[in-house]
């Protein structure tokens, strides 16, 4: 040891070895209002690990997805009871501060699901948690999937559902996912869904400025790649109401939670923490207001030996204060578009993007936004398996 410095050391080694990292940041008393809370919720992403194309898609090239990663992934039964039990874990630890999750689910783990007869969708249902839809595209549908007819979509999306449906999840209404078709919207409401959320183009894995706000809408129209104009724009005649994630600042976060970019779960926990602050503060009381976060069944590690211990917290310091003081409120996702629903009988003529109000000045900055909501980037180095974890394991 001689010759190393006790400084370069402590910045060589992960800081979770010194014991567990901690939360930093806090919501200052002046944000948010009790007459303006903000619905949060709790997203959880299953990946389509091990998937394959459906057999409603006559031809296409596999895509990109985890899918096409090889490995069995949840055809893997022990693969997919870990993810199962990581589920329950975040469920419980979701439960004990009352709060809710839409866990998202697709094939092959809802196959597994029903194969198994392991009824654990419905097991969270039952638990008031809601059951939905995350829909890898280019997974169940190849590469071509945006060259696809709507009623392809639509039939791949019911094939889908039903798979969910098998494995115990009954009230299926929101779906994540197909974000560069245009024809999603319609595609969507063939399926008898009517509720999306997390937007990310899956190239840039970026969001987009204009989608960043807290307060629900009817998109006009689907979105095309790299223009979400249209989709940004309500229209009181729009089948789908989206549910924004809220409004993020930070725009030099390289983005998904484990990554090292992000510096790790405690500062990617603080920048969500920022995230709400802000939302907090552009909540109005005369809209409804929205913020979610989205984690992933399987990305919890074991760094540290307390994978669970930083989203223990953060709901212990960040959370519970706010809905104590009624600034913030748990909702399912499709709990919050009911909500919208009953605020448009008493708004009719009202767009509910239309605030009045000067835009945020950081929104416009967040081009760079990090990705709150999910995949890795599709980058050759993702695809063959670079990062710190096994390849079958990574969230995305
Ligand atoms: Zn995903």
């Amino acid at each position: 040891m001689k010759g190393v410095s006790p400084f370069l050391l402590a910045v060589w080694l992960p800081s979770t070895s010194f014991g567990q990292e901690s939360l930093s940041k806090g919501i200052p008393s002046d944000a948010g209002s009790p007459d303006a809370p903000v619905l949060f919720c709790i997203g959880m992403h299953i990946e389509p690990h091990g998937g394959g194309m459906s057999k409603l898609v006559k031809s296409g090239i596999q895509g990109n997805g985890p899918g096409a990663r090889g490995g069995k992934g949840y055809k893997d039964v022990a693969f997919f009871r870990r993810h199962a039990a990581d589920i329950r874990t975040v469920a419980e630890i979701v439960e004990a501060h009352q709060g809710k999750l839409t866990i998202q689910a697709q094939t092959p783990f809802t196959q597994t699901a029903a194969e198994l007869k392991e009824m654990i969708l419905g097991e969270m249902e039952k638990r008031g948690h809601e059951i939905a839809l995350h829909f890898h595209e280019d997974a169940h549908m190849g590469r071509t999937v945006n060259d696809l007819t709507v009623e392809t979509w639509t039939a791949v999306l019911k094939e889908e559902i039903e798979w969910i449906r098998k494995a115990g999840g009954q009230k299926i209404r929101y779906w994540s996912g197909g974000n560069l078709y245009p024809g999603v919207l319609e595609a969507a409401v063939g399926a008898k869904l009517n509720v999306m959320g997390d937007y990310k183009n899956p190239k840039s894995q970026e969001s987009d400025p204009k989608l960043l706000t807290v307060f629900p809408w009817r998109p006009s129209k689907g979105p095309k790649d790299n223009d979400v104009g249209e989709f940004a724009k309500h229209s009181a005649a729009g089948k789908v109401i989206y549910l924004p994630s809220g409004l993020f600042g930070k725009t030099n976060y390289g983005g998904r939670r484990r990554s090292e970019e992000a510096g790790g779960d405690a500062k990617y926990f603080d920048f969500l923490t920022e995230g709400l602050e802000a939302s907090l503060r552009a909540a109005r009381k005369d809209r409804v207001n929205v913020f979610h976060i989205t984690v992933h069944a399987g990305e919890f590690k074991g760094r540290g030996g307390k994978p669970f211990a930083v989203i223990s917290e953060w709901l212990t310091k960040v959370i519970d204060p706010l809905v104590r003081d009624r600034k913030a409120r748990w909702a399912t996702f499709t709990e919050m578009a009911d909500e919208f629903l009953q605020w448009e009988k008493g708004h009719p003529n009202v767009d509910p993007r239309e605030t009045g109000m000067a835009p945020r000045p950081h929104a416009e900055t967040a081009r760079r936004r990090p990705n709150l909501s999910d995949d890795v980037p599709e980058s050759p180095a993702r695809e063959i398996g670079a990062g710190p974890f096994p390849l079958s394991e990574d969230p995305v």
